[in-house]
């Protein structure tokens, strides 16, 4: 099956005892065993949950492996990754990362002995020699958050594996309608399943994807064991939201493309960062690994901290929110809202200015949001 069928059938079956099309939402803690140990599969919900586990289905084949097994969160989903870890060991990541993820890093794992250091990830030598004897995992985000970098994900999982290093790709921003990090050689794919495959700004939710069982039954330990599972109705909105990812991508990448275009002849415009424009330096690199560019646009207003916030204050049509990938437009204002959580000297030194504005480009009609940024722009003067 091709990816849009998969997405609406993968995993899912219709309900043996009514025929209802859609997942039934089991809103049940328990399950009724005939004898001690005698069950259909199901003993407590935080283990394994009837409408969880057709999510789970579903994700893994979006991501074309075998399993997948969904989370209360995205940074849940990152947590349990870090629970395969032990004190003294050593993670790699390139180093424009989602803010949370980086707060994860420094202000949780980190106490715990783990170690941390980041590299940009655009040479793979540079990766190769920033890999240390205790490295135990290599996390890549592409394209990155807010900065929209492209890394090679085939020729930096070559360069890890080399040491026996995992490797991890947050695949949030593209989804695997756009890009199939475990086919160009990852072992383990994160989503915030809160953005783009929920898609409609409803839901919190996160997922692991993986290929190899011993790695899964590892991760599926640390799901029980720590126990950060979504909710049943959290699983039906995230599976209905999936059933329209393919359609909703492809409207979401088109009117990326005509903003980012626009924005780019722009001469109240600084910079602009999507990965779709051919002057962007990852563009034949995404070509490569990417089916689309995807829905993100990051600017660089000309003027000061002033004009962004008046720019942000002026537009109707695009809400200031953070989040992203939902079918409404949303921007973002990364030194002040996402990222934050970052030290202002590690914000300038990794290229987050403060004119900078993150767009998540919804599928509205191209012209009105043009229209609007354009009025924006004229508003703030
Ligand atoms: C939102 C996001 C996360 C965290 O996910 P939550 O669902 O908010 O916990 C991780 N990575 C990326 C790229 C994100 O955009």
């Amino acid at each position: 099956m091709r990816f849009a069928t998969r997405a609406i059938h993968a995993g899912i079956e219709p309900d043996p005892t009514t025929g209802a099309i859609m997942t039934p939402v089991y809103l049940t803690s328990t399950y009724v065993q005939e004898a001690p140990g005698k069950h259909k599969g199901y003993e407590y919900s935080r283990s394994d949950h009837p409408t969880r586990a057709v999510l789970e289905r579903n994700l893994a084949a979006l991501e074309g492996v075998e399993y997948g097994l969904a989370f209360a969160s995205g940074l849940a989903a990152e947590n349990t990754i870090l629970n395969l870890l032990q004190a003294g060991d050593h993670v790699l990541a390139t180093q424009d990362l989602y803010g949370g993820t980086y707060r994860l890093f420094q202000r949780v794992w980190a106490k715990f002995g783990l170690e941390f250091s980041f590299v940009s990830g655009e040479d793979p030598d540079e990766v190769r020699r920033a890999l240390k004897s205790n490295t135990k995992l290599l996390w890549i985000e592409t394209p990155s958050n807010p900065l929209l970098n492209i890394v090679g994900i085939r020729a930096l999982s070559e360069v890890a594996h080399e040491r026996g290093v995992l490797v991890v790709v947050d695949n949030t921003f593209a989804t695997p309608y756009l890009q199939r990090p475990i086919e160009l050689g990852a072992d383990i794919v994160v989503h915030s399943t809160t953005k783009y495959l929920g898609g409609h700004s409803d839901v919190v939710g996160g997922a692991l994807c993986v290929k190899d069982r011993a790695i899964y039954e590892q991760l599926k330990f640390y799901q029980n064991a720590v126990g950060a599972v979504p909710g049943p109705l959290d699983c039906f909105l995230v599976l209905r939201g999936i059933k329209t990812l393919a359609l909703r991508m492809r409207q979401h990448c088109e009117n990326a493309q005509r903003i980012a275009e626009y924005l780019a002849q722009h001469p109240e415009v600084e910079r602009v960062l999507y990965p779709g424009l051919p002057t962007h330096p990852g563009h034949a690199l995404a070509k490569r690994q990417m089916d689309g560019f995807g829905g993100m646009v990051s600017l660089v207003l000309k003027g000061g901290m002033e004009r962004a916030l008046r720019f942000m204050r002026a537009t109707r049509i695009f809400k200031l929110a953070e989040s992203l990938g939902g079918v409404e437009s949303l921007m973002c204002h990364p030194a002040t809202m996402t990222h934050a959580s970052i030290p202002p000297e590690e914000r300038a030194r990794i290229g987050i200015s403060d004119t900078l504005i993150r767009l998540s480009v919804g599928i509205e009609d191209a012209e009105d949001l043009i229209e609007d940024i354009e009025q924006a722009l004229q508003a703030s003067r």
